[in-house]
């Protein structure tokens, strides 16, 4: 079996169910790009491994994923200089400008999210903790979210970094569309509670019995034939590309990098997203905590 640097890959009940975990606590479990393709590398061999019936993704440590690794010494390591990652040097990494952006993101924070959604196998994202900005996009890739009592949801890129959205664009589908323009322009939050009226969370379990309740709600799954799982899979994923999803996620993409492009053209290159100094956006170290969405709401009766 493949050897794994920031991921843990393991094989249950004789390899019927195949359970992936970020394994960077010390780091929040922050993306990283040696975290994603290896991601990439353990969805693809659990998806080629015909044993493997569902797939559960998790964090070890406190929380899911904090997002994508924005400055760790391990990241800054990956884009030059002897530790380079080698797909800093394809797909786009070789390119100046904006090229150079909008071919990366596409590979590694798109498509790849993308290619997880279409995955020949059920999927489970298994979160806990806040889960931020691109800790979303990895855990709406999978068919299926269940959720530990402490987590909460957010995407603070607007209000943090002067960004619409993540680049896998899939607030509308999972939010709603009104909820998704309060909770990008406030950068609040919503809770387990909230996202599983919403529809987007299955089942919340207590912080302490996650991993156990989770696999064995897949292994309730994993009893189901393959043929008929993947063909649920399958209509309902083909119901919303028919309703315009792929198409839909493919624009806001590109929307996503228009965006980037805007603080490359205001800083004559120097940087693909706001600044406190540069566009008076809060400074990300000294902002206020993420506040929950129903906070202060005749009925919201959230505490705090
Ligand atoms: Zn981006």
């Amino acid at each position: 079996m493949a050897e794994y640097q920031f991921i843990t890959y393991e094989e249950l009940d004789d390899g019927a169910i195949a359970r992936i975990m970020l394994n960077r606590p010390e780091a929040r479990n922050a993306q990283n790009r040696g975290m994603l393709v290896e991601l990439n590398e353990a969805f693809l061999a659990a998806e080629a491994d015909d044993r493997v019936r569902v797939v559960i993704l998790g964090g070890n440590g406190k929380m899911f994923s904090s997002g994508h690794d924005m400055g760790s010494k391990v990241a800054m390591a990956e884009y030059g200089g002897p530790t380079q990652h080698p797909t800093r040097t394809v797909n786009g990494g070789t390119r100046v400008s904006n090229e150079n952006l909008i071919l990366q993101e596409w590979h590694y924070f798109f498509q790849n999210t993308l290619r997880w959604r279409n995955l020949r196998k059920i999927t489970v994202a298994q979160v806990h903790g806040p889960v931020y900005a691109a800790g979303l996009m990895l855990m709406w890739s999978c068919d299926l979210i269940v959720a530990a009592e402490n987590t909460t949801f957010a995407d603070v890129v607007a209000t943090r970094l002067g960004m619409m959205g993540v680049e896998y664009f899939a607030h509308p589908w999972e939010f709603g569309p009104r909820k998704t323009k309060e909770l990008l322009l406030t950068g609040d939050s919503i809770d387990a509670e909230e996202a599983h009226q919403l529809g987007m969370v299955s089942k919340i379990f207590p912080e302490a019995e996650l991993g156990e309740r989770t696999l064995e709600f897949a292994r309730r799954i994993a009893g189901v034939p393959t043929i008929a799982a993947l063909l649920v899979k399958e209509a309902v994923n083909q119901t919303m590309d028919n309703m315009g999803f792929t198409n839909a996620l493919q624009s806001c993409f590109t929307i996503h990098e228009l965006n980037h492009s805007y603080y490359a053209a205001k800083s004559n290159g120097q940087r693909w997203v706001a600044t406190a100094e540069d566009d008076g956006i809060q400074d990300w170290r000294t902002a206020p905590p993420v506040e929950p969405a129903l906070k202060n709401t005749v009925g919201g009766a959230v505490a705090g």
